[in-house]
């Protein structure tokens, strides 16, 4: 019976701890996230903030372009001191190997946790022709903010900043302790963060950290990413002659690169779908539960999808969704294959010499760039006739690991509880087949899961022409980061 009874207990247990972990993670006091006090500051700070906005959008930080290098380094400066200026005299502007990193450190708030924020200040290259207006003279209308880096990132830096202002102003204090990281490369693939990252670990530990590089759905439906995938490339050429060759002399008798190459691509995939390289999926861990529920959940439209791309069918890895493909699954694609002659040599008999092939691998957590790299070149060595000389190109860059997020953390769970909180609905949890190279860093060599909490939308044109954001995003952020740093200092798990 005692055995029954505690049984029963425990079971209810179980079941109370389940529910509150599915729906309603915490429900906090009544004023943890009441942030009355701090919207008049906000709203009534809005032109200035405004007029801020317009000058740090002005500046053109374009990071894939050598000539704005010093427009990047100003935009880090620029950022520096409008850090310094909301009272956060630490605010740096630190060197890596590439553009500069902004850091900011406030650790006054004795007993309480640390909350570090990334976020980045470079833009995405315009093709200035297609704006209705010069991306980098940025204009307001219709209560939207037109220009390059409005959304996408310079908006979430500064709803974070801007919040912190608020708090600060209001309290003379903050409620946690803060630290901001502001990149300027990560258009460019987060080329040196790693390297950043890894050697100023002892300046970047904190209990919670968030990506304001993130959006929202929609203006009433809120979003969270809980998973990104790696990024692995490589370029390989198969040589079998030093030229190319007569195609009437030598046909028949000379081994063609272009065929061979063809025939090794088609060893890389079974007619199941699945990636055919010995080892590949090894460290790939199964699909969980919980995983296989937020993909079943996603709004995702396959018919609009295909119709919109002129796409018949989708294929794929058998006994997997196109959702849990994108988010949970490793991928080889061949990127791009060339040889022999192409249509603007005219017309060529020939038996091509040499052919190229460049490949991209998504990879999922668990897995190891390097090492996936290394199964690959193994494969192509043992499927090619001898002699073949296959040479490798290296194509530079950083390959960005995979990162997966908890939904058992307390930075998660105080997320989840605000958006639910402030857009009257839970927000959707996604993963994304892309990459992100800094939410892999963090991972990677801090340990430290970063959650995303962006405000801007879907629809706002980031990386393409007339990018804006909604003056209601910046308002909203703002609210949100203040409900969220009150939500973590009154100590909600
Ligand atoms: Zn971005």
């Amino acid at each position: 019976m005692r055995f029954l009874q505690s049984l029963i207990a425990s079971l209810c247990i179980i079941i109370l701890s389940c529910s509150l972990y599915a729906k309603t993670p915490v429900n906090p006091p009544r004023d943890t996230t009441d942030i009355s006090a701090y919207k008049p500051y906000i709203d009534n700070n809005l032109d200035k903030h405004l007029k801020e906005f317009i000058e740090f959008v002005s500046i053109p930080s374009l990071s894939s372009i050598a000539s704005h290098k010093g427009d990047v380094r100003r935009c880090a400066e620029w950022l520096k001191a409008k850090i310094q200026s909301i009272g956060i005299p630490d605010a740096q502007v630190l060197e890596t190997e590439g553009n500069p990193v902004v850091y900011a450190n406030w650790n006054q708030a004795k007993g309480k946790p640390t909350v570090l924020i990334y976020g980045h200040y470079d833009v995405q290259p315009v093709q200035e022709s297609m704006w209705t207006n010069p991306p980098f003279s940025p204009k307001e209308e219709n209560g939207r903010i037109y220009g390059r880096g409005a959304a996408d990132d310079k908006g979430g830096v500064a709803i974070a900043i801007w919040a912190i202002e608020a708090l600060l102003q209001k309290d003379g204090k903050l409620p946690v302790n803060i630290k901001f990281l502001f990149e300027g490369e990560e258009e460019i693939g987060s080329t040196h963060l790693g390297n950043f990252v890894e050697t100023h670990k002892d300046i970047l530990r904190a209990e919670y950290a968030y990506n304001v590089d993130a959006f929202q759905k929609s203006d009433d439906q809120p979003e969270m990413v809980m998973s990104v995938r790696g990024g692995a490339t490589m370029e390989f050429t198969l040589k079998t002659a030093n030229r190319d060759l007569h195609s009437g002399v030598y046909g028949g008798k000379a081994p063609n690169a272009a065929q061979i190459l063809a025939q090794l691509i088609a060893t890389f995939h079974n007619s199941d779908g699945k990636v055919a390289v010995e080892g590949f999926y090894d460290k790939v861990l199964p699909i969980t539960e919980e995983e296989k529920a937020m993909a079943a959940h996603s709004d995702y439209d396959e018919k609009k999808e295909l119709s919109d791309y002129g796409v018949a069918a989708y294929t794929g890895e058998k006994g997997y969704s196109s959702v849990e493909r994108v988010w949970y699954r490793p991928t080889l694609d061949v990127t791009g294959v060339w040889s022999g002659y192409t249509a603007d040599d005219g017309f060529l008999n020939i038996v091509p010499g040499s052919a190229h092939c460049r490949l991209m691998c998504r990879l999922v957590a668990n897995q190891n760039t390097n090492e996936i790299l290394d199964l690959i070149k193994k494969h192509i060595a043992s499927h090619l006739p001898e002699g073949v000389i296959l040479t490798y190109k290296d194509l530079g860059g950083a390959s960005i690991g995979p990162a997966i997020f908890s939904t058992n953390t307390p930075a998660f769970r105080a997320a989840f509880r605000v958006l639910t909180i402030l857009y009257g609905k839970e927000p959707m949890l996604m993963g994304t087949g892309g990459s992100n190279g800094a939410m892999s860093v963090m991972m990677d060599k801090l340990g430290q899961q970063t959650y995303s909490f962006g405000f801007i939308q879907e629809d706002e044109n980031y990386h393409s022409h007339n990018e804006f954001i909604r003056i209601s995003d910046l308002k909203k952020g703002q609210y949100a980061f203040c409900m969220l740093l009150k939500y973590i200092a009154a100590g909600q798990k």
